[in-house]
């Protein structure tokens, strides 16, 4: 291995093994969307090394949509990407599954504005995936390590992304101020078999006093209790957890999505409390430009 060290990070390249990765073959999956509601038809496909993840819009003459933090949109509650007009919602699940499992190079096509939303967690994408297969490209895998800390946040909500020296660490504390849903804290190595296995399954949720007010805010029109954690102080209703963190889990799972934004493979620690989107989002543009002064 080899280090090129140029600005303010450092560029890993491995001088044998890692290579890119893309999918052997196309797998598609139908379903409905979490936000928008609407029936959508999504399709994981082989790219080229160098590519990075591209969303495709059939449903527009298929306009791409690069996932770079350029074309993130601030919106609440999910991550949205848009480029020339084209915008795909909540993205952050399917390349969370993407990113975790390795896969560097995908296309993902859509038929709508919104993947499917499964069960509320990475866990369909990571079967599509699977279904799919991984194969190696012939060009290196770059891993891009910060050198200066990237924090942002105050005292309360905040996300920290220091370098690491192999691969990708989420510690995510969980805080929602509620007895039935206690501060607690999780950390992952972000692995293809940690997140297949620990960090996928986990599902996307709400309060049940928010749940309404969200709906009638125009959140979650393609939501119900199984493919949304509904807390109530008695558990979630009409479902059971997965795991006794889940809630953390998922949360650490859209870290993970968001920062997969970036384009980049990464050798980083971050600790995260309380963090959402948009503060995810903040470090994924940080980091990105981080990446392009070192170039
Ligand atoms: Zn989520």
């Amino acid at each position: 291995m080899y280090w090129l060290r140029v600005g303010g990070g450092v560029v890993r390249r491995h001088s044998a093994a890692m290579k890119q990765t893309t999918l052997a073959k196309s797998a598609s999956m139908t379903g409905t969307s979490l936000h928008e509601g609407h029936e959508v038809t999504l399709t994981l496909k082989p790219a080229d090394a160098g590519s990075g993840y591209v969303l495709v819009r059939t449903d527009r003459d298929g306009a791409r949509i690069r996932v770079h933090p350029d074309n993130i949109q601030e919106v609440q509650r999910r991550t949205l990407l848009m480029e020339n007009g084209v915008e795909v919602h909540t993205v952050e699940h399917v390349l969370a599954a993407l990113y975790g499992l390795g896969v560097d190079n995908c296309v993902i096509e859509l038929s709508a504005p919104e993947p499917p939303a499964g069960d509320g967690s990475s866990k369909a994408f990571v079967e599509l995936v699977r279904e799919a297969g991984i194969i190696e490209l012939y060009a290196d895998r770059p891993e891009f390590t910060p050198t200066e800390t990237i924090e942002v946040g105050d005292e309360k909500v905040s996300i920290k992304v220091e370098p690491n020296d192999n691969g990708l660490v989420v510690n995510y504390t969980l805080d929602y101020g509620v007895p039935f849903m206690p501060r607690t804290t999780v950390e992952f190595a972000v692995t293809p078999e940690s997140f297949e296995n620990h960090i996928g399954p986990a599902r996307t949720f709400c309060l049940e006093k928010e749940a309404q007010m969200l709906q009638a805010m125009g959140f979650g029109k393609g939501a119900n209790t199984q493919n949304t954690l509904v807390v109530s102080p008695d558990g979630p209703l009409e479902n059971s957890l997965r795991f006794d963190d889940e809630y953390a889990r998922h949360k650490l799972l859209d870290v993970v999505g968001d920062l997969a934004v970036t384009g980049l493979r990464l050798s980083a620690r971050v600790t995260a409390v309380k963090s959402g989107h948009s503060q995810n989002q903040l470090v994924a543009k940080a980091l990105r430009k981080q990446y392009e002064e070192s170039r």
